[in-house]
């Protein structure tokens, strides 16, 4: 069966490569008689996959040492909770700005345990840019302040970090860890679920700075402290060992590739093929300020709810599958993560051309 071009938003493609390297070791593992599956997270086959997975991670994203990295369970909507819980001083303070779905649960968790604030919202224009923020609207006595740095659902991006002082600032990195380059020591922590850059569901990212450990409420539960997991290596209980070693095999790849720098260009690339598609489309419109667009997320619409959905059919019948935008926005979403290939984003394009030829 022919494999097709996958334009979901999450779960979605992982490198070919990436695949084939598991496949071939699924059985037998570096000679270990049985699959990564099957294996004790604390024998002497896991190990150097963890550990080589950390270390990879460190590298292409140059993470400096005073970070912790873990590898947790619970998904990105776990540290919606664990972030308040952990970060909350006895000020309970923090600052949430709100650019879509994502960043709403997280500011209504931070609301659960403290005085989360709302500094800024695009929440007016269905979430169609990122606010302007300056540091005078951020809280100097917040304990932290969270941001979403890509929106799955709307397509926006920050392409600036605000700046927050000495707050420390959070980011949902989810939907674009690894696409870009990313400078870590402007942040507090770093959080990503890895179903959509990274590996199959099942694996949380979490990268903290040191100073910001060891204070979580009494309240929290063991397993969302985040200190249970840097004194224990993530291994304080089963780690999700199967999603960790293909994060390894994702992560070498990327490696092999040149990096991240040589990543982003590709996505430089491929996003903007399609944005200047869709500029110079008569009949698809992007939904997204120019400024604000995603590299990762792209959401277009044809004005005509009847056309979107021939669209996604047909789409579909030819092999570019989960097209249809989401239910908040309409329309239809491309989603071209970094295993999104160039070759995918073209026929894509190729095929949105003939489509409206046909249907002038
Ligand atoms: C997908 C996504 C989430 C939710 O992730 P889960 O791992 O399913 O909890 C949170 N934030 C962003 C930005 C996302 O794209």
């Amino acid at each position: 069966m022919d494999r097709v071009y996958n334009f979901s938003a999450g779960p979605s493609m992982l490198p070919l490569p990436v695949l084939e390297k598991a496949q071939a070791e699924m059985l037998n593992c570096n000679g270990s008689g049985q699959s990564v599956m099957e294996m004790s997270h604390r024998s002497k086959d896991f190990t150097p996959i963890i550990e080589g997975a950390e270390s990879l991670l460190r590298e292409v994203m140059s993470i400096p040492d005073n970070y912790k990295v873990l590898f947790l369970q619970g998904g990105a909507s776990s540290q919606f909770a664990m972030v308040p819980m952990n970060l909350y001083t006895e000020k309970k303070k923090a600052d949430y700005v709100i650019t879509g779905q994502w960043a709403k649960k997280a500011y209504a968790e931070g609301k659960r345990y403290g005085n989360a604030r709302e500094v800024a919202s695009s929440a007016d224009k269905t979430f169609s840019y990122i606010p302007k923020l300056d540091k005078s609207m951020f809280d100097p006595d917040a304990d932290f302040a969270h941001i979403c740095m890509n929106n799955t659902i709307y397509g926006t991006r920050y392409t600036t970090i605000p700046d927050t002082g000495s707050v420390p600032l959070v980011g949902d990195i989810s939907s674009m860890i690894l696409s870009q380059k990313i400078d870590v020591s402007k942040f507090g922590m770093l959080y990503a679920g890895a179903q959509k850059n990274v590996a199959p569901a099942g694996l949380t990212i979490v990268i903290i700075r040191e100073d910001l450990l060891g204070h979580a409420m009494d309240i929290t539960p063991t397993m969302f402290n985040y200190v249970t997991h840097t004194e224990n290596g993530s291994m304080f209980n089963t780690p999700p060992c199967y999603p960790i070693y293909i994060c390894k095999l994702v992560l070498e790849w990327l490696k092999d590739l040149g990096g991240i720098e040589a990543m982003e260009k590709i996505n430089i690339e491929k996003a903007y093929m399609l944005y200047d598609f869709l500029d110079n489309s008569k009949m698809f419109k992007g939904t997204v300020v120019s400024e604000d667009r995603s590299l990762m997320n792209v959401p277009f619409i044809t004005g005509n709810e009847e056309l979107d959905a021939k669209f996604v059919k047909e789409s579909k019948a030819l092999g570019f599958v989960n097209l249809k935008g989401h239910r908040s926005v309409g329309g239809m979403r491309a989603s071209i993560y970094n295993a999104m290939p160039a070759q995918g984003v073209k026929a894509l394009i190729e095929f949105m051309k003939k489509f409206e030829m046909e249907n002038k």
